[in-house]
């Protein structure tokens, strides 16, 4: 699965930030902080919703 490019936490700023695909919904994780994202049905929501999230 390729994984799109995802910004920064906006909690931590860590770029650790990955896609949590397996199961449902989708999410994005911060492998440092531990935040997550806007749940979304599919993988290329959730990253999204995520980069979007993070745009003042
Ligand atoms: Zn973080």
């Amino acid at each position: 699965m390729s994984v799109q490019s995802l910004r920064p936490c906006p909690f931590c700023g860590g770029s650790e930030v990955w896609i949590n695909g397996d199961i449902d919904p989708k999410f994005v994780v911060c492998k440092e902080c531990s935040a997550f994202g806007p749940n979304a049905p599919t993988v290329k929501q959730a990253a999204e919703r995520w980069n979007k999230r993070i745009t003042p």
